[in-house]
């Protein structure tokens, strides 16, 4: 079994941001610069903004994090986007999800400029990432075709099953596994909770992303020996033997289920890690189109 180690390669691939960023300062041009907008005090959202600030200090980007009240208005909160699409000094931002219930989710991802948009979820831009044209590809699909990539994980001809169709995970991922190209060639099952014998469909899998969020999900007798699993699931479980009182699980019975694959994604540490970097690769990439 190898671990596919997302925190490892998130690593490399901000050596290599970072050596480009080494490249803009030499030449004297303006470093890339992601703004984040968080809404409310959720724990989670406040953990990932702050990985992600983090990642762009030890980049070397500028960062801006807008935090505004869990009361905020979407009138408000789509006048501070129109100004993050008119700030020239901004070359992408990010709109935490989840928003307040009161706001609608849509409307807001629809009013960020497809060319700042590098978490990828505007409709312009999913659309041409289906079409395979130039896009921002969104951070977690990208991180995961670049996890398959560098370790050579063979997808051409494979079946793969994606269990979960979020529009930021699920959905994307079952396009770009079909599409050709590096970690794409792939034949492609599209799950969800509808889904008849699900095990039945997975034990047939080659790889399996699993995309669910619900902890330990896939156990062994769902899979295949020798299969490849990607586990996106991040879920807080009550643990009262750790200092934070809970502790992170993925959706898939790692223990178990690692002993029949051939490769596998840790969490933490897998797929988490290289989201990040590939939104600050996507920053990178909106930045050189930003000239
Ligand atoms: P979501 O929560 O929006 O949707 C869940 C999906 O799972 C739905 O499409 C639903 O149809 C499907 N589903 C639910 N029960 C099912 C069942 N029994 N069988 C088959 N399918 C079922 O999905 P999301 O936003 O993609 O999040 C999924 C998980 O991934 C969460 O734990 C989330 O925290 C995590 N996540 C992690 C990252 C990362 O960077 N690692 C990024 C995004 C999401």
């Amino acid at each position: 079994m190898v671990l596919l180690d997302g925190k490892k390669t998130a690593n490399d691939i901000k050596d290599e941001i970072t050596i480009s960023v080494n490249e803009m300062i030499d030449l004297g041009e303006k470093v890339p610069h992601l703004a984040a907008v968080l809404v409310g005090s959720d724990g989670a959202s406040l953990t990932y903004v702050g990985s992600k600030v983090r990642a762009c200090e030890r980049v070397g980007f500028n960062s801006t994090l807008i935090e505004l009240p869990e009361t905020t208005s979407e009138e408000k909160l789509l006048k501070v986007i129109q100004d993050l699409n008119g700030n020239n000094d901004i070359d992408g931002f990010i709109v935490q999800l989840p928003l307040p219930k009161h706001i609608d989710e849509q409307k807001v991802l629809n009013a960020v400029n497809p060319a700042k948009d590098v978490d990828g979820f505007h409709p312009e831009n999913f659309g041409r990432m289906a079409l395979e044209m130039e896009s921002f590809i969104p951070a977690t699909p990208y991180g995961i075709l670049q996890l398959l990539e560098r370790y050579q994980v063979i997808t051409k001809g494979k079946h793969t099953v994606v269990i979960g169709r979020s529009h930021i995970v699920g959905r994307p991922m079952s396009i770009l596994m079909s599409q050709k190209g590096p970690a794409g060639n792939s034949t492609v099952t599209l799950t969800h909770s509808h889904t008849k014998n699900l095990s039945e469909i997975t034990k047939q899998a080659d790889i399996i992303i699993v995309a669910l969020g619900v902890p330990e999900f896939l156990k062994a007798s769902m899979v295949k020996d020798g299969v490849v699993i990607v586990d996106v699931g991040i879920s807080r479980v009550p643990d009262d033997t750790k200092p934070r009182g809970y502790t992170i699980k993925g959706d898939v019975a790692f223990d178990e289920v690692s002993k029949k694959s051939s490769f596998i994604t840790p969490v933490p540490g897998g797929v988490g890690p290289m989201t990040i970097a590939m939104l600050l690769k996507n920053t990178l990439i909106a930045r050189k189109r930003n000239t």
